[in-house]
């Protein structure tokens, strides 16, 4: 899987390859980006870049471009590429130390390794932050030679560091080792220390066009059709990985239920339907995902109909829907809307008071009723 499989932000792609190429790699880089923008593939893959051992680009095989490249068989690559899941890894490395006795589990540290030479770091649970041992175990290994590899490297998979853990790893970066490579992915880069910003590079993943993330979802996801795709690539937001992980079905199901709330409160009458929707959402721990699930859905439809309300139907989000959605706006008008979304900011305040969920839903949905 080489450079030419990353999706979007080429030209960034391109200069992190022509750095790999003359040897001028910084021995620490910021790479930001929103979720699923790509951070830790593209980290992955200059990983395997920097380690592959028959890089394709010298030996004619590929990397037609003329830049390094990997070639994804090597045992190097194939190593590496076994950290592509980090959520599955993760989750190992957490079971794994939920098995120890009490004394160790306590003085253990989450890592994900799939090559000796590799080590990705995430945040350690409960708080989720990178915690001081952590880095002191990168400290711990980071002075000596790589074994398998040409170079060493380190992913930190979040930027939340503990205060102590930041502080060591500064020490990290004021002298770091000649065959060692550190990788810092952030979401926000503001959230580390001006110091650790200041002593790397920083590189940015744009968000890209929904019509990018459509055609390679044509490509990846033969499974969804047109319009499903369509509909994915607005809702993710511009980052590829939102989009392949996407999950349609509980999307469609939490959406079935805001249209039934909307076109009740829009047709007035029976109320059927309506109840048997509301009457799903629960109280406890569990229902709170499903309604809020329902929320976002509910203010996504009504931003959709305030889209059409305006003119502008190209902004349009739902696009799968759009016929439903201009009868719906023509039935509505945009105080309407501005009512509903009123309403639904009402729900929220309910659901903080622990107000019954089921009775919140029908009192915003029917309240609509008698001015539309
Ligand atoms: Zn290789």
């Amino acid at each position: 899987m080489p450079f030419s499989e990353f999706v979007g932000n080429p030209e960034t792609i391109h200069r992190l390859r022509e750095m790999l190429a003359r040897n001028r790699f910084p021995h620490a880089v910021i790479l930001c980006g929103a979720h699923g923008s790509g951070k830790y593939t593209l980290a992955l893959m200059l990983a395997r870049a920097m380690n592959c051992l028959e890089q394709s680009c010298t030996d004619g095989t590929g990397g037609t471009d003329g830049l390094p490249d990997f070639c994804g068989r090597c045992s190097n690559c194939t190593r590496i590429a076994q950290a592509e899941d980090l959520d599955a890894r993760f989750a190992e490395a957490v079971e794994a130390r939920e098995n120890l006795r009490d004394t160790d589990r306590k003085e253990t540290r989450l890592f994900v390794q799939t090559h000796p030479d590799v080590l990705i770091i995430p945040p350690d649970p409960p708080q989720l932050m990178i915690k001081v041992d952590q880095v002191r175990h990168v400290i711990e290994t980071i002075y000596y030679r790589p074994a398998e590899a040409r170079e060493r490297v380190y992913i930190f998979t979040s930027s939340a560091f503990m205060k102590e853990a930041a502080n060591s790893l500064l020490k990290v970066l004021e002298e770091p080792p000649e065959f060692a490579t550190i990788f810092l992915l952030a979401e926000n880069p503001g959230e580390l220390l001006p110091t650790i910003r200041s002593r790397s590079m920083t590189f940015s993943l744009g968000a890209l066009a929904f019509t990018e993330i459509e055609s390679r979802l044509a490509q990846l996801r033969p499974d969804w059709n047109p319009r499903q795709r369509a509909l994915v690539a607005r809702l993710s937001e511009g980052a590829m990985g939102r989009a392949l992980s996407f999950d349609l079905e509980s999307y469609v199901a939490a959406r079935n239920h805001a249209l039934v709330m909307l076109k009740s409160a829009l047709g007035a009458g029976d109320h059927t339907e309506l109840f048997k929707v509301t009457e799903t959402y629960r109280s406890g721990a569990e229902g709170r995902e499903k309604i809020e699930n329902l929320l976002r859905n509910l203010y996504s439809l009504l931003e959709d109909l305030m889209f059409l309300q305006s003119g502008a139907a190209r902004l349009v989000r739902n696009t799968d829907i759009l016929g439903e959605l201009k009868k719906m706006s023509e039935a509505a008008n945009f105080a309407w809307v501005q009512r509903a979304a009123d309403g639904l900011g009402e729900v929220e305040r309910g659901l903080r008071r622990n107000l019954l969920r089921s009775l919140s839903l029908d009192a915003f949905a029917t309240a609509l009723e008698r001015v539309s």
